[in-house]
Formats: C-alpha cells, structure tokens, sequence
C-alpha cells in the first residue's frame, strides 16, 4: 500500500473517532429572506379558494420587482370579520361585483323586505354604468365599498394600473355619495404589499369570513349550509349582487330569505361592515 493511501485512511479514521458520541449539530438555521409574497393572493380564511369569479380579470400585467419585509404581515393589514361578541350578535352581508340590471334590485327588495341594512361592493365600471341602481343601493341606507375599477387582481398591476382602480371607483362613488368610500375589497381577497400600501392611505381593506361560494352555481341549499357552517358573531358573510356562472345568480337571490330567517333565528342582527366593526347598532 502506497503511503499516500495509507495516510487518507488514517486521517478518516481519525475524524471517525473524534466524532463518536458527539451529537451531531443541527442544520443551521435559513437565514435567507422569507420567500416573497409579492402577487400572492392572501386568501380568506376560508377552507376553499376564495375567489370571486366575474367579469373575467384582465388580462395578467406584471408589476415591476418589489422589495416585501420578510416581517410585513400581510393578514394583519385586511379585515376579515368584526368582534365576535355573543351579547350583540352582529352579521354583515356583503354583495360584490355590482351593481347591474338585473339581480341587484331583486337583492334590493329581498333586503327592503327585511329592513336589513347591507354593503355593496362595487365595480367601478358597473357603478358608472348603472347609476340609477346605484342611487337605489344608496338611498336605502346601504354601504358602499369600492372593489375596483375592472374587477383586475390588483397584485398584477404595476403602481400606475392599481392606483387608477381604485381612484377611479371612488371618484364614482363619491359623485354618488358625497362622502369617500372608506372599504375596499380587492377582487378575489387578493393583496400584496404595494396594493395595502397605497389602499390603506383612505381605506380599510376588508375580506370575509364566510363565503357562501354563490356565484359557483350551486343550489340554494348549498349555499345555505355554506353560511350555517361557518357563520359566527361578527361574521362577513360574501355574497354577489351581480355575475355568477354564466351571468346567472338567480340562487343567490333565492337563497337570501332563508339566508335572513336562519339568522333572525339564530339571534343575529344584521348591520353594515362599519357598524359591524366599531360594533355600532343603529336603530332600525
Ligand atoms: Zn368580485
């Protein structure tokens, strides 16, 4: 045996021992940056994909790059539900993607019916389209809140792109209101960073806690026990006013009775999502 081949099998050897009985030290630590979280959508806490479905977003536009602190919590920045109070038992029923022609008037009157106060958000091109229904939604006493321009996920779009979704809804809301929309619902619950940052100067960013999954074309029922299965105080309930599969929301509109008696009979009072957050019961 050559000594150069000796000498590599004393010195493994040697390291073999020295190691014996020494615990083996654990992997260091990842000290990298957390993985970004740039354009990806934060989902309710919803088991299923929280999504809301219609117009089809456009077409996908990359943002530039972004730098996101590894300690920027995204979920503390978005509401999700009110208190959960079990003295005031407080729901707010929320209706997105409207207002249109056709089913948010028949919401309407299901809502006069009950004397329930709710909160539209709504499409910024749908509301400059149908200011009557808007006009309506308003003088019954509803909230407004803005979810966009065109329905677009707004964590694909460059600075510009976003800050003209949202200014232009509340330009329209606020010739409809006279006051500025405080909420904001980005299409689909999805928020980076940069849309909190610039959303968060004149909004409160508001998801749910219960989506009642209505636009997927699924029966009243479903629908129903959707609600029952996850509803509590303070709970945001989704719901569409507008959309749905193949622009049909005829179950959204027959599920909302029986919605509002399960409720009623279960102790809850319906209120706006602002009054639902500051806990505020109007008189009614
Ligand atoms: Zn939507």
């Amino acid at each position: 045996m050559q000594p150069k081949i000796i000498t590599i099998i004393m010195l493994t050897l040697l390291l073999v021992l020295t190691s014996c009985g020494h615990p083996v030290d654990p992997a260091p630590a990842a000290v990298g940056p957390a993985p970004s979280v740039e354009n990806q959508p934060i989902e309710a806490p919803t088991p299923v994909s929280a999504t809301a479905p219609t117009p089809t977003p456009a077409p996908v536009v990359m943002g530039p790059a972004l730098t996101v602190s590894p300690a920027y919590n995204i979920k503390e920045h978005v509401t999700y539900s009110g208190a959960r109070s079990n003295q005031k038992k407080l729901v707010a029923l929320t209706f997105d993607d409207g207002p249109d022609s056709k089913y948010t008037d028949q919401i309407l009157n299901l809502l006069k019916k009950q004397n329930i106060t709710a909160t539209f958000f709504v499409i910024g091109e749908h509301a400059a389209a149908h200011k009557d229904v808007m006009k309506r939604i308003i003088s019954a006493g509803h909230e407004i809140g803005n979810h966009s321009w065109s329905h677009s996920d707004l964590t694909k779009l460059d600075e510009q792109q976003l800050e003209a979704e949202i200014d232009k809804t509340d330009e329209v809301i606020q010739s409809l209101t006279n006051q500025p929309t405080t909420l904001l619902r980005p299409p689909y619950g999805a928020v980076s960073q940069q849309v909190i940052e610039y959303a968060e100067k004149s909004h409160k960013i508001v998801n749910w806690s219960v989506d009642s999954r209505d636009w997927e074309g699924i029966s009243t029922d479903r629908i129903l026990q959707n609600i029952k299965k996850e509803v509590r105080p303070g709970a945001i309930i989704l719901q569409h006013s507008a959309g749905g599969k193949n622009g049909n929301l005829s179950n959204t509109v027959q599920a909302l009775p029986l919605i509002i008696a399960y409720l009623k009979e279960h102790g809850y009072q319906f209120v706006t999502v602002s009054n639902l957050i500051s806990q505020n019961v109007p008189n009614q």
